[in-house]
Parts: C-alpha cells; structure tokens; sequence
C-alpha cells in the first residue's frame, strides 16, 4: 500500500508576507502604477483583516475592484489569506482535500522578507515555531512541513547587519537562516527544506548575477546587503546542500518563470533549472524536487507545432530588433526565444540525475480547455524520455495559492485523469506518483533499506520526534516501515 502524499502546499497568513512589497514589484499598467504605493498599501492591509464581514466598507470597495481586475478567483485566495489563525489554515486544507484521501501533507514555508519592500511580520523564527505548535504537534503525523531557506538572512546575521525592518544603525538579525532550518529539521517534526531562486539568488554561480542582485537590494532601500558577494551566496548555499546531504534532507526549489519573482523576468535570470546542474554534479546524493516542474503554460511542453516555435522566434527577433522587449516577451523567452523550453530541460536532467524530482503543482489541469494539452505533453514526454518520470513524478497541489482557479478541488482526479489517458500510466504508478515517489524523496523508506537504495533520514527522525511528543505513529507511516 502506497501513501497519498500531498508533496506541495502553503499555510501561510496574508501576515506572514510583505504583501504589499510583492504588489509593488509587478507591473501593472500606467493607470494603476501611479497608484500602486497608496492603492498596494490599502489593498494588504486590507487582505491582512480577518473574514469579509470585519473588513468594513473601504476594504469591501477595494477588494471588490481588485477582483474585478484580478478575477473573482482572488475572493477565495484574499479570504484564506485573511485566517487569523496559522491552525485554522490547516484545517481549511485539511477539509479540502480529505476526499482525495490524503494522508500526509507537506506544507511549503517561505521567507520573503529580504527580497521585497519592506513591512512589518511576525519574524521567520515566530512563524516556524507557530507552524510547529499550532499544526506539527496536534495533526499528529499528518502535516510534515518543509523549513525556509534564505541566504540573505543566513549573510546578514553572519555580518551582524540589521533586518531588512531596522535603519542602519538597529540590532543586528537575530536569526541564522540555516541554524533555524537545522532545528526545525532536527527537532519540530520539519521534513525539508524550501529554496526560492527566483526571489533573487541562483543554487550556485551567484557571481555571475551580482549586478542584478544587488539591483534588487538598492531598488528595495537594502542598500546595506549590496556588498555580499556572489561568493559568499554560494557559500552559504554550500553549507546548505552539505547538511542536507549529511543529515539526508530533502529540498524542494521553487521552479517555474511566471510565479512569484523579485522583479519582472527576474525568473529568467535566478531560477531557470539548468542553474541546479552545478549543485546536483557537487552533490549527487542531494535528493531535489524542482517545484512546478518548470511547467507554466498549458503549451510548455512542445508536443507538436514546431511551426509555432519558429514563428514565436521570428517575432522575438523584431521586437529584439526595435527594441520592444515586452514584458510578454520576457516572461516567456524560452517559447519565443528558440531555446528549450524549462520542462523539457528538467527532462532531460531527469534521465542524467538519478535523484532529481519534479511536482506538478498548480499545472493548469483543472480547466477544460488545457486538460488535452497536458495529456498530449505527458505522451510526448514519455516518448521523447522513456522511463524518465514514471518513477519521479510527485503530486502537489500547490494549495493555497491555486485557490484563485475554478475548479482547483478537482485537482487530483483530473491530473490522473491525465497520466491515465491512453494507459499512459499504470495504476501502480500512478499509485507511485501519488505518493510512492514521495516516500524515495522525501527519505521515508524502510529503516532497513539499503544506502544505495535509497535515504531513510526522515523515517528515522520522525520516529523519534513522535516517540518524544507521545504522538502515535499514524497509519500512513507504520504501513510503510
Ligand atoms: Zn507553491
């Protein structure tokens, strides 16, 4: 019996992010830019109020227009995001997606706050330890999350440099990112850890991309961290990988160009999946899951029209030519530039690295439309790369962010429905991409596997995390020792 494992969701509060920094850093047309400073700060407050009905007339008015623009999506997104409680956002999960039989969740935790305008939140350390108390300890077993990584804090405590919240002269940052993902791992039942390139950092090769980080740090008001060096990025970034490799940790990096980014295109430039080459070739036992599958667009895969490519090539040139790069363009070079797109990459990389993984959350799968283009992409991909994803594949929701497409319950049965289609995938991997990928991943094996075989790190250590917190082991986890 394999598990159904839930390898990709969020429980974060509209609180727990500088909400009103990531408005600031997209692009919106003329009208609302002129706007943005007063209208952003209005519409994250108001997200930040608990439950509809409290939010009083102004923020009902905002929000109202903001799902207008957005879509009426946002209004299941922005009332999530209002829970007051870390628990209560659990439990929402949870009684989501019960139906689906779910039975391990493994909720994603972020750190956003170096790499956006900056506004107060409870600290990275007070949310973990929340996450900890409030959802690890009393769902006994059925939550697991992963633990945040920023190279940024790990650099500005190092430097005894102040939080991105203090001027110049304030106290230095408290918390060694690394030292918190180190005690989450090793005592608060985390499973993981969770990287985000695309804020503003690559897995290796930082100095190739100083000028654009520090970009990011000067357009901020950081200006304090423009000295780190891409160096000392990938120091940092080293010591992670080697701990995880020493205490069989996995990481999952976020990976797909149209999601959350420090700036427009900054995808492009921090988080395109070849960058993880360098990590996976000095740490082939790094078990990685690249996040989204480097999937952002129904059509990402290429199953046929070449013909398109190379008129979406042709188009470039021109725009290139009069230099008209859109930010169309930008978000989507890899479709009109000519070069491979970041799921054929991953591909690729898959059939080379033997521990590399790939989720398949928030793919578009729910709507009816683009259901046909991802059965047509998963024919050609496993025609093109036989063998190459059965047995790596995992299933994520990417819960609660999906929360803003209709349909989004229908996630599970309709991505089945896909790997299904033309017997694609037999019923026993699909029982593997469901979950029994997830165990290989995630270092959950027998205790009595083999090294070779495979990491039982996590099986060890949630075993004794339960046995110290009085929690008994629950069924998905003895009925796979
Ligand atoms: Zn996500």
């Amino acid at each position: 019996m394999k598990p159904i494992i839930d390898i990709h969701e969020h429980v974060f509060r509209g609180e727990d992010i500088p909400l009103k920094g990531f408005l600031l850093s997209r692009k919106y047309e003329w009208y609302i830019s002129l706007f943005a400073p007063i209208l952003f700060a209005v519409i994250a407050e108001c997200v930040r109020r608990e439950k509809a009905q409290k939010r009083g007339f102004i923020c009902g008015l905002v929000l109202e227009l903001v799902y207008k623009y957005m879509g009426q999506g946002y209004r299941n997104w922005a009332d999530i995001l209002s829970i007051k409680e870390v628990a209560d956002v659990a439990l929402r999960m949870i009684e989501t997606f019960d139906k689906d039989g779910i039975e391990l969740y493994v909720p994603l935790m972020i750190d956003y706050e170096y790499w956006f305008k900056s506004t107060q939140e409870p600290s990275i350390a007070y949310q973990i330890d929340a996450v900890y108390r409030d959802i690890v300890l009393p769902y006994k077993g059925k939550i697991h999350p992963f633990a945040p990584f920023d190279p940024a804090r790990e650099l500005a405590h190092r430097a005894k440099l102040p939080g991105p919240d203090y001027p110049d002269d304030g106290p230095p940052e408290k918390y060694s990112s690394l030292e918190l993902v180190k005690d989450a791992i090793r005592n608060k039942g985390f499973i993981g850890v969770k990287i985000y390139n695309t804020l503003g950092y690559r897995p290796l090769g930082n100095a190739l991309v100083d000028n654009e980080r520090r970009r990011i740090f000067r357009d901020n008001k950081m200006k304090r961290y423009i000295d780190f060096t891409g160096e000392q990025f990938d120091q940092v970034l080293s010591e992670l990988y080697e701990f995880c490799v020493q205490e069989q940790v996995p990481i999952t990096a976020h990976c797909v160009s149209n999601g959350v980014e420090a700036y427009p295109g900054a995808s492009f430039d921090f988080g395109n999946p070849v960058f993880w080459q360098e990590v996976l070739d000095r740490f082939p036992d790094l078990r990685l899951n690249l996040g989204h599958f480097g999937w952002s667009h129904p059509d990402g895969y290429y199953p046929k029209a070449h013909w398109r490519r190379i008129i979406n090539q042709s188009i470039l040139r021109i725009q290139k030519t009069v230099k008209m790069r859109s930010y169309r363009a930008l978000t989507e070079p890899s479709r009109a530039g000519g070069e491979k797109t970041w799921v054929r990459e991953i591909c690729e990389m898959l059939v080379r690295y033997r521990h590399l993984f790939a989720d398949v959350a928030h793919h578009g799968v729910v709507e009816d439309k683009d259901i046909e283009k991802y059965k047509a992409a998963y024919k050609a991909i496993c025609a093109d790369f036989p063998g190459a994803i059965r047995k790596r594949l995992l299933f994520g929701i990417d819960w609660h962010v999906i929360t803003r497409v209709a349909n989004y319950q229908n996630f599970k049965d309709k991505y089945v429905e896909v790997l299904k289609d033309g017997d694609l995938f037999t019923d026993d991997e699909v029982d593997d991409f469901l979950g029994g990928n997830a165990l290989h991943f995630l270092g959950l094996l027998p205790l009595d596997t083999k090294p070779e075989d495979g990491w039982t790190g996590n099986r060890k250590r949630l075993q004794s995390f339960y046995e110290a917190n009085q929690i008994e082991p629950p069924a998905w986890f003895t009925s796979t020792a």
